[in-house]
């Protein structure tokens, strides 16, 4: 590099000399060195007319023969452009794999821009939604796909921020019912997956109609075996020693008809199909009810409280909401010592209107929250045992609130109590939300 540089030098310091030379010998040195100057800027010019012709050709394969500290010029912007040649081929390669590898995933994947239009989408996308990969680029996917529960889906979506996913049939197929995820990326960009889940569904619905069947078939010959029971508690001729079997016998029958009830009552909430009524219920007067009906119970703890903080009424079915609030409180009851106190309150805010029922109880391990909405899921096995309940009261509760677009949110501490919070959604509301004075509070006792 140095040896080059110093030959440059050489050269502009041979012209000089040349010039002075020629000068001293026929006269004029200033305009023999004006004419070699001239002459070195041609021979430039030349040489960067060259370089420039060769770096306009696209194949970056080969050179041009140029002298001096041209050739290091040019050898410099050959290496450049052979490395720019390979990273652009192992790009294109890193995309055709990227390519061919979400071409062969089982589930759809589409990327959406701001606008909501088609950036990309995979074969499986275009398969299971009818889309065109190519065609479709730069439309708008609601326009695409019009089905109301997806461009609610959305709209959610990209105002809520978070993921969220619905349930649709194919536009296709309405045999075939898929799930659609989007999840927001980038700026405002979201990726729509789309997974075919008709194989889940049918499981699923296999599985809630034999829960269903089952139940119903071992209905009849539990409600005799039951009354047979019955009858023999009563009965006086019984010999003294069969007592105690026959009425844990009639214990665990009407335990296994609660259980049947139960599975029932879950089986018809998951039923799908038909949208739920809209009547308005009197939420205060339900809860007024279930207050009723607890002061009235025999083991219960000392203060039950009702607190209706607004006059606002729900849109639903009356039976369902009764069967989630009254097991909200019965849960209470069993899980509060008779010291203790339960509170049920209606309020509502501009979210919507919620009830909570509020105990000073034995209280949930955090670990245990999440779980306690399971099908048959209880605590420890000792109080489980102690307690009438079936393991199923949770689920109900939840199932009931889904139906009505609602949510059971827990917060609990060991020791200290529950809230078990139903919340409902402004749609669900029919009186509008204003908050008012409460009126209406009823100590127990
Ligand atoms: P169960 O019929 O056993 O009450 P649930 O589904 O209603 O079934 O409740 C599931 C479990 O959640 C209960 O076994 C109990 O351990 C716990 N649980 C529910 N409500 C309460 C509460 N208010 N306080 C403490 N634990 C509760």
């Amino acid at each position: 590099m140095l040896a080059a540089w110093s030959y440059a030098v050489l050269r502009v310091c041979g012209l000089v000399l040349l010039a002075l030379a020629g000068g001293w010998v026929f006269g004029y040195p200033w305009l023999w060195l004006i004419v070699l100057a001239l002459g070195f800027l041609a021979w430039q010019l030349a040489n960067l007319h060259r370089l420039e012709r060769w770096l306009a050709v696209r194949d970056p394969r080969g050179g041009i023969e140029a002298p001096g500290k041209w050739a290091d010029v040019v050898a410099h912007v050959g290496r450049l452009r052979r490395r720019n040649r390979m990273r652009k081929r192992r790009l294109a390669e890193l995309l055709r794999e990227f390519r061919h590898s979400t071409d062969a995933l089982p589930d759809g994947a589409i990327l959406l821009n701001r606008r909501r239009e088609i950036l990309w989408c995979n074969e499986a996308a275009a398969r299971l939604l009818g889309l065109r990969a190519h065609a479709d680029r730069g439309l708008r996917i609601d326009n695409l796909i019009r089905h109301p529960d997806f461009v609610t889906h959305l709209e959610r979506a990209g105002s809520a921020g978070g993921r969220s996913s619905v349930e649709l049939a194919s536009p296709l197929d309405e045999a075939v019912l898929l799930s659609m995820q989007t999840i927001p990326y980038g700026d405002r960009q979201n990726l729509v997956l789309v997974k075919d889940i008709t194989y889940q569904a049918k499981l699923e619905q296999v599985r809630q109609d034999f829960v269903a069947n089952a139940s119903h078939e071992l209905r009849s010959p539990l409600t005799v075996i039951s009354g047979y029971l019955d009858d023999l508690v009563e009965d006086e001729k019984m010999p003294a020693v069969w007592g105690g079997p026959i009425r844990e016998m009639q214990r665990q029958s009407q335990r296994m008809q609660a259980i049947i009830g139960d599975l029932l009552e879950l089986s018809r909430l998951e039923a799908p199909g038909g949208e739920t009524e809209h009547n308005e219920i009197d939420v205060a007067a339900l809860l007024a009810q279930i207050h009723r009906e607890t002061l009235a119970l025999e083991r219960r703890p000392r203060d039950v409280v009702l607190t209706i903080d607004t006059e606002a009424r729900l849109l639903g079915r009356e039976s369902e909401i009764y069967s989630a609030f009254s097991n909200l409180v019965a849960n209470a009851v069993k899980f509060t010592p008779e010291a203790g106190r339960i509170e049920m309150r209606w309020r509502a805010d501009s979210l919507g209107a919620q009830m909570s029922v509020i105990d000073t109880g034995v209280g949930i391990p955090p670990e245990s929250i999440p779980r306690v909405t399971e099908r048959f899921y209880r605590l420890d096995g000792g109080r489980a045992r102690r307690s009438s309940g079936t393991g199923l009261g949770l689920a109900i509760v939840k199932h009931a609130l889904q139906k009505h677009q609602g949510m059971l949110e827990i917060e609990s501490e060991p020791g200290r109590g529950s809230t078990f919070t139903c919340r409902f959604p402004p749609e669900r509301i029919v009186v509008p939300v204003e908050n008012q004075i409460p009126h209406d509070q009823v100590p127990g006792t």
